[in-house]
């Protein structure tokens, strides 16, 4: 029957998760655990200040992808409100304005539509969907890069577009974006925009990566608006 097909086919992908998560996880511990297995051995000191900033780094690591994957496995439940997309947009992006300034990247939101948009959905899905898709495009450019944030209306669709500058995917690279822990990054986890398009998901919208090599990325969000009476 079909229904037992989705069934199996959605116990074979938990099986699969579960197994790359494991593997995900065990490889920093076990990097933590040589490390201080080593540090245990030695006798000099100044061994346990070299190291540490590793140590840190990697259990870090695991405390995100334990993180992000905790979302997926547990998808809290939208709660949903009417919202100035706008407003929403730019209280978001002030809070990674200090990650942005850090790499002095300039980061800026913009409604190019005339009025402002209102939508029905979950400010903390939405909140959460943007910063993955930001923090990307901060860590995808150069130092003095750009990362622009732009609302617009198309129909009856709020899109939220995120423009980057930065070093953009190959075709390759685009098919394998949103895979379970596909990364190209020494300290990323993979889970990020599979975290945000399950999210645009559940709130009824839709995303779409566009993005040219050495050029840079968009990714546009679509989610319907409420219409004004
Ligand atoms: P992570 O950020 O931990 O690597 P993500 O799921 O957020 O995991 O992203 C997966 C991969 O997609 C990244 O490692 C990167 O290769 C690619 N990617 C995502 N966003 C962008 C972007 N704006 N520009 C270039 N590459 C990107
Ligand atoms: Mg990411």
């Amino acid at each position: 029957r079909a229904s037992e097909a989705i069934y199996l086919e959605k116990l074979k992908t938990v099986g699969n998760m579960a197994a790359a998560f494991a593997h995900e996880i065990r490889n920093p511990l076990t990097t933590v655990r040589g490390f201080v297995q080593y540090l245990n051995e030695g006798e000099n000191h100044k061994n346990l200040k070299d190291h540490a900033p590793i140590i840190l780094e990697e259990l870090d690591r695991t405390n995100k992808i334990i993180t992000d994957y905790l979302s997926l496995a547990k998808p809290s439940k939208v709660s949903y409100e009417t919202l100035n997309l706008t407003d929403l947009a730019e209280n978001t992006i002030r809070l990674l304005q200090p990650i942005a300034s850090y790499k002095s990247v300039n980061l800026s939101v913009t409604n190019k539509s005339n009025q402002d948009v209102f939508i029905n959905s979950d400010k903390n899905f939405l909140q959460q969907c943007i910063i993955n898709i930001v923090k990307n495009a901060i860590e995808a450019v150069d130092e003095k890069g750009t990362v622009i944030v732009e609302i617009m209306r198309e129909n009856d669709n709020a899109i939220v577009e995120i423009k980057d500058n930065g070093e953009g995917l190959t075709k390759e690279q685009l098919k394998k974006i949103g895979l379970p822990f596909y990364t190209t990054k020494s300290k990323g986890t993979g889970l990020g925009t599979m975290v945000t398009n399950r999210l645009i998901e559940q709130l009824g919208g839709s995303i779409k990566y566009k993005s040219v090599k050495n050029n840079g990325t968009v990714v546009q969000i679509s989610l319907p608006i409420v219409i004004s009476k």
